[in-house]
Protein backbone atom coordinates (compact mmCIF):
# COMPACT_ATOMS: atom_id res chain seq x y z
CA UNK A 1 0.00 0.00 0.00
CA UNK A 2 1.09 3.86 -0.90
CA UNK A 3 0.76 6.91 0.28
CA UNK A 4 -1.80 6.93 -3.13
CA UNK A 5 -3.91 4.57 -0.75
CA UNK A 6 -4.29 6.90 1.57
CA UNK A 7 -6.26 9.32 -0.39
CA UNK A 8 -8.55 6.25 -1.62
CA UNK A 9 -9.26 5.79 1.89
CA UNK A 10 -10.03 9.42 2.63
CA UNK A 11 -12.40 9.62 -0.35
CA UNK A 12 -13.99 6.40 0.38
CA UNK A 13 -14.78 7.04 4.66
CA UNK A 14 -16.53 10.57 2.90
CA UNK A 15 -18.71 8.65 0.49
CA UNK A 16 -19.71 5.41 2.84
CA UNK A 17 -20.45 7.90 5.68
CA UNK A 18 -17.39 6.97 8.11
CA UNK A 19 -15.35 10.67 8.25
CA UNK A 20 -16.74 13.91 7.15
CA UNK A 21 -14.03 16.63 6.86
CA UNK A 22 -14.77 19.28 9.25
CA UNK A 23 -17.08 22.71 8.73
CA UNK A 24 -16.91 21.64 4.87
CA UNK A 25 -19.43 24.61 3.66
CA UNK A 26 -17.16 26.99 5.56
CA UNK A 27 -14.11 25.89 3.24
CA UNK A 28 -13.27 23.43 6.02
CA UNK A 29 -11.19 23.53 9.59
CA UNK A 30 -7.54 21.93 8.75
CA UNK A 31 -7.19 18.47 10.51
CA UNK A 32 -10.46 18.37 12.29
CA UNK A 33 -12.83 15.57 11.23
CA UNK A 34 -16.79 14.46 11.92
CA UNK A 35 -17.47 10.61 11.92
CA UNK A 36 -20.35 9.70 10.32
CA UNK A 37 -23.20 7.08 10.58
CA UNK A 38 -20.95 4.06 9.81
CA UNK A 39 -17.81 6.32 11.76
CA UNK A 40 -19.37 6.01 14.46
CA UNK A 41 -20.13 2.66 15.12
CA UNK A 42 -16.64 1.13 13.80
CA UNK A 43 -15.12 3.82 16.62
CA UNK A 44 -17.54 2.60 19.03
CA UNK A 45 -17.22 -1.09 18.21
CA UNK A 46 -12.46 -0.67 18.33
CA UNK A 47 -13.55 0.93 21.90
CA UNK A 48 -15.68 -1.39 23.02
CA UNK A 49 -13.08 -4.54 22.46
CA UNK A 50 -10.63 -2.11 24.46
CA UNK A 51 -12.99 -1.22 27.44
CA UNK A 52 -13.66 -5.10 27.42
CA UNK A 53 -9.95 -6.38 27.13
CA UNK A 54 -9.23 -3.89 30.21
CA UNK A 55 -11.91 -4.06 32.53
CA UNK A 56 -12.69 -8.08 32.12
CA UNK A 57 -9.57 -8.35 34.23
CA UNK A 58 -11.02 -8.10 37.65
CA UNK A 59 -8.26 -5.46 39.49
CA UNK A 60 -9.05 -2.84 36.33
CA UNK A 61 -12.20 -0.35 36.79
CA UNK A 62 -13.48 2.44 34.82
CA UNK A 63 -13.41 6.09 35.03
CA UNK A 64 -14.88 8.87 33.27
CA UNK A 65 -12.85 12.39 34.55
CA UNK A 66 -13.59 15.84 33.14
CA UNK A 67 -11.73 17.07 30.40
CA UNK A 68 -11.27 20.66 32.85
CA UNK A 69 -9.21 20.40 35.95
CA UNK A 70 -7.44 22.62 38.65
CA UNK A 71 -4.62 24.47 36.41
CA UNK A 72 -2.09 23.37 38.42
CA UNK A 73 -2.71 19.59 37.32
CA UNK A 74 -0.56 20.78 34.70
CA UNK A 75 1.75 22.63 37.15
CA UNK A 76 2.29 19.59 38.75
CA UNK A 77 2.80 16.84 35.83
CA UNK A 78 5.35 19.16 34.10
CA UNK A 79 3.03 19.87 31.04
CA UNK A 80 2.92 23.60 31.72
CA UNK A 81 6.99 23.67 31.59
CA UNK A 82 7.52 20.50 29.10
CA UNK A 83 5.00 19.64 27.04
CA UNK A 84 6.66 21.35 23.99
CA UNK A 85 7.72 20.48 20.33
CA UNK A 86 11.10 22.38 18.93
CA UNK A 87 9.87 24.11 16.63
CA UNK A 88 11.33 26.48 13.57
CA UNK A 89 9.78 29.31 10.97
CA UNK A 90 10.75 29.46 7.24
CA UNK A 91 11.30 33.43 7.24
CA UNK A 92 10.38 33.25 3.70
CA UNK A 93 6.81 31.52 3.17
CA UNK A 94 6.11 32.05 7.46
CA UNK A 95 5.54 28.28 7.16
CA UNK A 96 6.08 26.28 10.90
CA UNK A 97 7.64 23.04 10.95
CA UNK A 98 8.37 20.68 14.14
CA UNK A 99 12.21 20.07 13.97
CA UNK A 100 12.20 16.14 14.22
CA UNK A 101 9.14 16.33 11.85
CA UNK A 102 11.15 18.48 9.20
CA UNK A 103 14.35 15.99 9.75
CA UNK A 104 12.60 12.95 9.19
CA UNK A 105 11.88 14.34 5.54
CA UNK A 106 15.40 15.49 4.45
CA UNK A 107 17.88 13.72 2.87
CA UNK A 108 20.83 11.55 4.09
CA UNK A 109 23.59 14.36 3.26
CA UNK A 110 21.84 16.89 5.51
CA UNK A 111 21.45 15.27 8.40
CA UNK A 112 25.26 14.21 8.00
CA UNK A 113 25.97 17.53 7.56
CA UNK A 114 24.06 19.07 10.37
CA UNK A 115 25.79 15.64 12.52
CA UNK A 116 29.14 17.62 11.80
CA UNK A 117 28.36 20.92 12.81
CA UNK A 118 26.71 19.77 16.03
CA UNK A 119 29.65 17.06 16.57
CA UNK A 120 27.39 14.15 16.99
CA UNK A 121 27.85 10.57 15.53
CA UNK A 122 24.99 9.87 12.94
CA UNK A 123 23.40 6.45 13.56
CA UNK A 124 21.03 6.55 11.05
CA UNK A 125 17.47 6.17 12.54
CA UNK A 126 14.95 8.20 14.37
CA UNK A 127 17.63 8.78 18.12
CA UNK A 128 20.35 10.90 15.54
CA UNK A 129 17.28 13.16 14.42
CA UNK A 130 15.80 13.49 18.77
CA UNK A 131 19.55 14.05 19.40
CA UNK A 132 19.80 16.80 16.86
CA UNK A 133 16.50 18.13 18.24
CA UNK A 134 17.53 18.54 21.55
CA UNK A 135 20.43 20.38 20.74
CA UNK A 136 19.55 22.45 18.53
CA UNK A 137 17.06 23.76 21.38
CA UNK A 138 19.46 23.64 24.37
CA UNK A 139 22.19 25.93 22.21
CA UNK A 140 19.55 27.68 20.12
CA UNK A 141 22.07 30.90 20.30
CA UNK A 142 24.94 28.68 19.62
CA UNK A 143 23.52 27.15 16.41
CA UNK A 144 20.91 29.44 14.96
CA UNK A 145 21.88 29.41 11.54
CA UNK A 146 22.81 25.69 11.66
CA UNK A 147 19.71 24.24 9.86
CA UNK A 148 19.97 27.04 6.87
CA UNK A 149 23.57 26.32 6.30
CA UNK A 150 22.72 22.18 6.22
CA UNK A 151 20.65 22.76 4.10
CA UNK A 152 17.30 21.65 5.10
CA UNK A 153 15.01 22.53 2.61
CA UNK A 154 11.85 23.33 3.07
CA UNK A 155 9.39 20.16 2.21
CA UNK A 156 6.10 23.10 1.19
CA UNK A 157 8.88 25.07 -1.30
CA UNK A 158 10.67 22.20 -2.14
CA UNK A 159 13.88 25.06 -1.57
CA UNK A 160 16.32 25.27 1.39
CA UNK A 161 14.68 27.20 4.08
CA UNK A 162 15.59 30.66 6.24
CA UNK A 163 14.75 28.83 9.36
CA UNK A 164 14.30 30.72 12.51
CA UNK A 165 16.45 29.20 15.73
CA UNK A 166 14.72 26.57 17.45
CA UNK A 167 12.10 27.60 20.20
CA UNK A 168 9.75 25.63 21.62
CA UNK A 169 6.20 25.47 21.01
CA UNK A 170 3.68 24.49 24.38
CA UNK A 171 0.79 21.40 22.68
CA UNK A 172 -2.09 22.63 25.05
CA UNK A 173 -5.03 24.75 24.42
CA UNK A 174 -5.75 27.59 27.26
CA UNK A 175 -9.01 28.88 28.08
CA UNK A 176 -10.32 30.69 30.71
CA UNK A 177 -13.28 29.95 33.31
CA UNK A 178 -15.67 32.61 34.87
CA UNK A 179 -17.76 35.86 33.07
CA UNK A 180 -14.84 37.79 32.12
CA UNK A 181 -11.36 37.06 30.69
CA UNK A 182 -10.10 39.72 33.13
CA UNK A 183 -11.16 38.05 36.41
CA UNK A 184 -11.34 34.21 34.93
CA UNK A 185 -8.64 31.86 35.67
CA UNK A 186 -6.43 30.82 33.05
CA UNK A 187 -7.16 26.78 32.46
CA UNK A 188 -5.92 24.32 29.80
CA UNK A 189 -8.05 21.38 27.87
CA UNK A 190 -6.22 17.99 28.79
CA UNK A 191 -3.10 16.87 26.78
CA UNK A 192 -3.64 13.75 27.97
CA UNK A 193 -6.53 11.80 29.80
CA UNK A 194 -3.95 10.30 32.43
CA UNK A 195 -4.17 12.85 35.35
CA UNK A 196 -7.61 12.45 35.53
CA UNK A 197 -6.42 9.04 36.81
CA UNK A 198 -3.89 10.35 38.75
CA UNK A 199 -5.40 13.18 40.94
CA UNK A 200 -8.53 10.17 41.56
CA UNK A 201 -6.50 7.37 41.71
CA UNK A 202 -7.09 7.16 45.93
CA UNK A 203 -10.83 8.01 45.63
CA UNK A 204 -11.11 4.92 42.67
CA UNK A 205 -8.66 2.61 44.68
CA UNK A 206 -10.40 3.16 48.46
CA UNK A 207 -14.33 3.10 47.03
CA UNK A 208 -13.29 -0.33 45.05
CA UNK A 209 -11.55 -1.55 47.84
CA UNK A 210 -8.52 -2.62 45.50
CA UNK A 211 -5.54 -3.60 46.03
CA UNK A 212 -1.78 -2.84 44.18
CA UNK A 213 -1.78 -3.95 41.31
CA UNK A 214 -4.85 -2.58 40.14
CA UNK A 215 -5.74 -0.46 37.07
CA UNK A 216 -7.93 2.69 36.32
CA UNK A 217 -9.46 2.59 32.56
CA UNK A 218 -10.28 5.57 31.02
CA UNK A 219 -11.56 7.02 27.66
CA UNK A 220 -12.05 10.45 26.36
CA UNK A 221 -11.09 13.68 24.44
CA UNK A 222 -7.73 14.94 24.42
CA UNK A 223 -6.77 18.25 22.90
CA UNK A 224 -2.76 19.14 21.44
CA UNK A 225 -2.30 22.08 19.52
CA UNK A 226 0.08 20.35 16.89
CA UNK A 227 2.61 21.88 15.24
CA UNK A 228 1.65 19.84 11.97
CA UNK A 229 -1.42 17.70 11.55
CA UNK A 230 -1.58 15.61 8.62
CA UNK A 231 -2.28 12.34 7.65
CA UNK A 232 -5.60 12.51 7.87
CA UNK A 233 -7.07 11.28 10.62
CA UNK A 234 -3.81 9.92 11.91
CA UNK A 235 -2.73 13.55 13.86
CA UNK A 236 -5.32 15.97 14.67
CA UNK A 237 -5.89 18.54 17.49
CA UNK A 238 -8.77 17.23 19.20
CA UNK A 239 -8.65 12.84 19.55
CA UNK A 240 -9.91 10.20 21.91
CA UNK A 241 -7.27 8.62 24.14
CA UNK A 242 -7.98 5.32 25.47
CA UNK A 243 -5.44 4.99 28.53
CA UNK A 244 -5.29 2.44 31.09
CA UNK A 245 -3.34 3.32 34.13
CA UNK A 246 -1.69 0.42 36.16
CA UNK A 247 -0.44 0.73 40.03
CA UNK A 248 2.25 -1.44 40.69
CA UNK A 249 5.07 -1.77 43.73
CA UNK A 250 8.24 0.03 42.49
CA UNK A 251 10.06 -3.42 42.49
CA UNK A 252 7.61 -4.98 39.77
CA UNK A 253 7.65 -1.63 37.43
CA UNK A 254 9.85 -3.60 34.90
CA UNK A 255 7.75 -7.50 35.26
CA UNK A 256 4.45 -5.35 34.56
CA UNK A 257 5.31 -3.39 31.64
CA UNK A 258 6.68 -6.58 30.29
CA UNK A 259 3.38 -8.24 30.90
CA UNK A 260 1.50 -5.21 29.17
CA UNK A 261 4.02 -4.88 26.57
CA UNK A 262 2.71 -8.71 25.29
CA UNK A 263 -0.54 -8.33 25.79
CA UNK A 264 -0.72 -4.81 24.19
CA UNK A 265 0.71 -6.12 21.16
CA UNK A 266 -1.69 -8.89 20.99
CA UNK A 267 -4.69 -7.18 21.47
CA UNK A 268 -4.12 -6.00 17.92
CA UNK A 269 -4.14 -9.17 16.48
CA UNK A 270 -6.60 -10.77 18.30
CA UNK A 271 -8.80 -8.26 18.71
CA UNK A 272 -8.88 -6.19 15.49
CA UNK A 273 -7.32 -8.78 12.68
CA UNK A 274 -3.99 -6.44 12.51
CA UNK A 275 -1.56 -8.47 10.60
CA UNK A 276 1.41 -9.16 13.12
CA UNK A 277 3.87 -8.17 10.28
CA UNK A 278 2.90 -4.56 10.21
CA UNK A 279 3.26 -4.33 13.40
CA UNK A 280 5.92 -3.87 15.75
CA UNK A 281 7.74 -2.87 18.90
CA UNK A 282 10.12 1.09 18.94
CA UNK A 283 11.73 1.83 22.33
CA UNK A 284 12.54 5.32 23.05
CA UNK A 285 16.07 6.40 23.17
CA UNK A 286 16.93 7.88 26.34
CA UNK A 287 17.54 11.40 24.36
CA UNK A 288 13.69 11.02 23.45
CA UNK A 289 12.47 9.75 26.78
CA UNK A 290 9.55 12.36 27.92
CA UNK A 291 10.36 14.08 31.34
CA UNK A 292 8.52 11.42 33.34
CA UNK A 293 9.10 8.27 31.79
CA UNK A 294 12.02 5.69 32.86
CA UNK A 295 11.69 3.95 29.90
CA UNK A 296 9.30 3.91 26.83
CA UNK A 297 7.99 1.37 23.84
CA UNK A 298 5.62 2.34 21.22
CA UNK A 299 3.97 -0.17 18.89
CA UNK A 300 3.73 1.31 15.28
CA UNK A 301 1.61 0.26 12.67
CA UNK A 302 2.72 -0.23 8.67
CA UNK A 303 0.17 2.82 7.29
CA UNK A 304 0.04 3.74 3.38
CA UNK A 305 2.87 6.63 4.91
CA UNK A 306 4.87 4.51 6.81
CA UNK A 307 5.67 3.21 10.47
CA UNK A 308 3.55 5.34 12.42
CA UNK A 309 2.83 4.93 16.19
CA UNK A 310 -0.31 3.87 17.31
CA UNK A 311 0.17 2.96 21.36
CA UNK A 312 2.61 4.30 23.89
CA UNK A 313 3.65 1.86 26.53
CA UNK A 314 5.52 3.98 29.34
CA UNK A 315 6.91 3.55 32.59
CA UNK A 316 6.04 6.74 34.46
CA UNK A 317 7.59 5.69 37.57
CA UNK A 318 6.07 7.44 40.62
CA UNK A 319 6.99 10.72 39.62
CA UNK A 320 3.30 12.37 38.72
CA UNK A 321 1.65 11.11 42.12
CA UNK A 322 4.91 12.88 44.16
CA UNK A 323 4.63 16.02 41.95
CA UNK A 324 0.78 16.14 42.65
CA UNK A 325 1.58 15.21 46.61
CA UNK A 326 4.07 18.36 46.40
CA UNK A 327 2.32 21.25 45.20
CA UNK A 328 -1.68 20.01 46.43
CA UNK A 329 -0.06 19.37 50.30
CA UNK A 330 -1.93 16.05 50.00
CA UNK A 331 -1.30 12.55 50.50
CA UNK A 332 -0.70 10.57 47.45
CA UNK A 333 0.46 7.25 48.89
CA UNK A 334 -0.79 4.33 48.91
CA UNK A 335 -1.15 2.14 51.78
CA UNK A 336 -0.46 -2.12 51.66
CA UNK A 337 -2.44 -2.70 55.11
CA UNK A 338 -1.06 -6.44 55.16
CA UNK A 339 2.52 -5.91 54.99
CA UNK A 340 2.07 -2.54 56.78
CA UNK A 341 3.78 -0.51 54.09
CA UNK A 342 2.99 3.56 52.71
CA UNK A 343 4.78 3.87 49.17
CA UNK A 344 3.77 5.86 46.03
CA UNK A 345 3.16 3.49 43.07
CA UNK A 346 4.93 2.85 40.25
CA UNK A 347 2.76 3.47 37.21
CA UNK A 348 2.64 1.75 33.60
CA UNK A 349 0.49 3.20 31.47
CA UNK A 350 -0.99 1.96 28.13
CA UNK A 351 -1.97 4.72 25.83
CA UNK A 352 -3.81 4.94 22.59
CA UNK A 353 -5.90 6.82 20.27
CA UNK A 354 -8.89 5.74 19.28
CA UNK A 355 -8.96 7.79 16.37
CA UNK A 356 -5.45 6.37 15.13
CA UNK A 357 -6.65 2.85 15.90
CA UNK A 358 -9.65 3.67 13.25
CA UNK A 359 -7.13 4.35 10.86
CA UNK A 360 -5.04 1.42 10.92
CA UNK A 361 -8.25 -0.93 11.20
CA UNK A 362 -9.52 1.05 7.65
CA UNK A 363 -5.79 0.82 6.30
CA UNK A 364 -5.73 -2.96 7.16
CA UNK A 365 -8.90 -3.98 5.65
CA UNK A 366 -9.13 -1.64 2.62
CA UNK A 367 -8.39 -4.03 -0.42
CA UNK A 368 -8.93 -3.28 -4.46
CA UNK A 369 -10.61 -6.61 -5.63
CA UNK A 370 -9.33 -5.88 -9.76
CA UNK A 371 -10.49 -9.14 -10.55
CA UNK A 372 -14.10 -8.15 -9.84
CA UNK A 373 -13.90 -4.52 -10.47
CA UNK A 374 -14.65 -3.81 -6.70
CA UNK A 375 -13.05 -2.44 -3.65
CA UNK A 376 -14.00 -4.14 -0.22
CA UNK A 377 -13.17 -3.12 3.32
CA UNK A 378 -12.91 -6.73 4.56
CA UNK A 379 -13.60 -5.58 8.59
CA UNK A 380 -13.56 -8.70 10.84
CA UNK A 381 -17.40 -9.16 11.33
CA UNK A 382 -17.13 -7.49 15.14
CA UNK A 383 -16.29 -4.57 14.00
CA UNK A 384 -18.29 -3.81 10.69
CA UNK A 385 -20.60 -1.01 11.52
CA UNK A 386 -23.52 -3.51 9.45
CA UNK A 387 -23.54 -7.39 9.74
CA UNK A 388 -26.07 -7.77 7.08
CA UNK A 389 -28.06 -6.31 3.72
CA UNK A 390 -31.33 -7.62 3.37
CA UNK A 391 -31.97 -7.10 -0.27
CA UNK A 392 -35.54 -8.24 -1.88
CA UNK A 393 -34.87 -9.11 -5.91
CA UNK A 394 -37.35 -6.71 -7.10
CA UNK A 395 -39.33 -4.16 -5.82
CA UNK A 396 -42.71 -6.05 -6.23
CA UNK A 397 -44.37 -9.22 -6.10
CA UNK A 398 -44.54 -9.30 -2.27
CA UNK A 399 -40.82 -9.79 -2.21
CA UNK A 400 -40.17 -6.31 -0.14
CA UNK A 401 -42.73 -7.07 2.45
CA UNK A 402 -40.67 -10.61 2.82
CA UNK A 403 -37.30 -9.28 2.65
CA UNK A 404 -39.11 -6.28 5.47
CA UNK A 405 -40.18 -9.46 7.73
CA UNK A 406 -36.69 -10.98 7.35
CA UNK A 407 -35.21 -7.74 8.34
CA UNK A 408 -37.37 -6.98 11.80
CA UNK A 409 -36.46 -10.99 12.93
CA UNK A 410 -32.65 -10.54 12.11
CA UNK A 411 -32.01 -6.98 13.15
CA UNK A 412 -32.41 -7.18 17.17
CA UNK A 413 -29.51 -9.51 16.99
CA UNK A 414 -27.48 -7.85 13.97
CA UNK A 415 -27.49 -4.44 12.73
CA UNK A 416 -29.13 -4.87 9.37
CA UNK A 417 -29.47 -2.41 5.88
CA UNK A 418 -32.02 -2.72 3.67
CA UNK A 419 -31.85 -2.11 0.08
CA UNK A 420 -33.67 -2.41 -2.48
CA UNK A 421 -32.50 -0.22 -4.98
CA UNK A 422 -30.51 -0.94 -8.22
CA UNK A 423 -28.94 -4.63 -9.26
CA UNK A 424 -28.44 -6.56 -6.80
CA UNK A 425 -24.65 -7.02 -7.78
CA UNK A 426 -24.59 -3.36 -7.21
CA UNK A 427 -26.28 -3.56 -3.98
CA UNK A 428 -23.39 -6.20 -3.30
CA UNK A 429 -20.83 -3.85 -4.24
CA UNK A 430 -22.10 -0.95 -2.43
CA UNK A 431 -22.20 -2.62 0.94
CA UNK A 432 -18.42 -4.24 0.12
CA UNK A 433 -16.76 -0.91 0.22
CA UNK A 434 -18.82 -0.22 3.66
CA UNK A 435 -17.12 -3.25 4.89
CA UNK A 436 -20.73 -5.20 5.29
CA UNK A 437 -20.27 -9.36 5.57
CA UNK A 438 -23.19 -10.79 4.47
CA UNK A 439 -25.53 -9.75 2.12
CA UNK A 440 -29.14 -11.88 1.50
CA UNK A 441 -31.35 -11.32 -1.17
CA UNK A 442 -35.23 -12.83 -1.01
CA UNK A 443 -36.66 -14.06 -4.12
CA UNK A 444 -39.51 -15.17 -5.24
CA UNK A 445 -38.69 -18.99 -4.35
CA UNK A 446 -38.24 -17.63 -0.91
CA UNK A 447 -41.48 -17.04 -1.19
CA UNK A 448 -42.34 -21.09 -2.65
CA UNK A 449 -39.84 -22.77 -0.37
CA UNK A 450 -38.69 -20.12 2.29
CA UNK A 451 -35.06 -20.23 1.42
CA UNK A 452 -32.92 -16.98 0.96
CA UNK A 453 -29.44 -16.31 -1.00
CA UNK A 454 -26.84 -15.39 1.48
CA UNK A 455 -23.29 -14.20 0.12
CA UNK A 456 -20.64 -13.51 1.86
CA UNK A 457 -18.40 -10.51 1.05
CA UNK A 458 -14.79 -11.41 1.09
CA UNK A 459 -15.54 -14.81 -1.00
CA UNK A 460 -18.20 -13.58 -2.36
CA UNK A 461 -19.88 -17.02 -2.32
CA UNK A 462 -23.56 -17.67 -2.45
CA UNK A 463 -25.16 -20.05 -0.62
CA UNK A 464 -28.90 -21.24 -0.72
CA UNK A 465 -30.15 -21.32 2.83
CA UNK A 466 -33.19 -22.14 4.67
CA UNK A 467 -34.77 -18.73 6.77
CA UNK A 468 -34.59 -20.06 9.65
CA UNK A 469 -30.78 -20.77 9.39
CA UNK A 470 -29.75 -17.68 8.47
CA UNK A 471 -28.22 -16.44 12.22
CA UNK A 472 -26.90 -20.27 12.94
CA UNK A 473 -25.00 -19.43 8.94
CA UNK A 474 -23.77 -16.08 10.29
CA UNK A 475 -22.40 -17.40 13.65
CA UNK A 476 -20.75 -20.29 12.04
CA UNK A 477 -19.07 -18.74 9.01
CA UNK A 478 -18.41 -14.95 10.27
P1 LIG B 1 3.32 11.34 18.54
O1 LIG B 1 4.78 11.00 18.73
O2 LIG B 1 2.66 10.67 17.37
O3 LIG B 1 3.03 12.81 18.65
P2 LIG B 1 3.02 10.92 21.30
O4 LIG B 1 4.19 10.08 21.60
O5 LIG B 1 3.01 12.34 21.66
O6 LIG B 1 2.57 10.73 19.79
P3 LIG B 1 1.46 9.89 23.42
O7 LIG B 1 1.54 11.13 24.22
O8 LIG B 1 2.24 8.72 23.86
O9 LIG B 1 1.76 10.23 21.91
O10 LIG B 1 -0.07 9.54 23.24
C1 LIG B 1 -0.56 8.22 23.22
C2 LIG B 1 -1.36 7.94 22.00
O11 LIG B 1 -2.33 8.95 21.77
C3 LIG B 1 -0.55 7.87 20.72
O12 LIG B 1 0.04 6.60 20.56
C4 LIG B 1 -1.61 8.11 19.66
O13 LIG B 1 -2.31 6.92 19.37
C5 LIG B 1 -2.55 9.07 20.36
N1 LIG B 1 -2.28 10.45 19.94
C6 LIG B 1 -1.36 11.30 20.44
N2 LIG B 1 -1.41 12.47 19.81
C7 LIG B 1 -2.39 12.38 18.89
C8 LIG B 1 -2.93 13.26 17.92
N3 LIG B 1 -2.51 14.50 17.80
N4 LIG B 1 -3.93 12.82 17.13
C9 LIG B 1 -4.40 11.55 17.24
N5 LIG B 1 -3.95 10.68 18.14
C10 LIG B 1 -2.95 11.06 18.95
Amino acid sequence: MSIKHLDKIVSLCKRKGFVFPNSEIYGGLKASYDYGPLGVDLKKAISEKWWKAMTSNSNIVGLDSSIMVHPDVWEASGHVDNFNDPMTDNKDNKKRYRIDDLLSQQKSKVIDALCEALSIENKNDSTTIDKISEILLQESDKYSDALESAGVIDPFSGNIGKWTQATQFNLMFQTNTGPSEKTGKNIYLRPETAQGIYINYLLVQNSMRLKVPFGIAQIGKAFRNEIIARNFIFRTREFEQMEMQYFVHPSEDESSMELWKEKRISFYSNELGINKDKLKFHQHSEDALAHYAKDAFDIEYYFPFGWGEVEGIHNRTNFDLKEHEKLSGKNMMYFDAIKNEKYHPFIIETSTGLNRLFLMVLCESYYEDNENNRTVLKLPFDLAPNKIVVCPLLKKDGLPEKAKEIFDSISSTHKCVYDQQGSIGKRYYRQDEAGTPFGITIDHETLQDNSITIRERDSMEQHRIPIDNILKFISENK
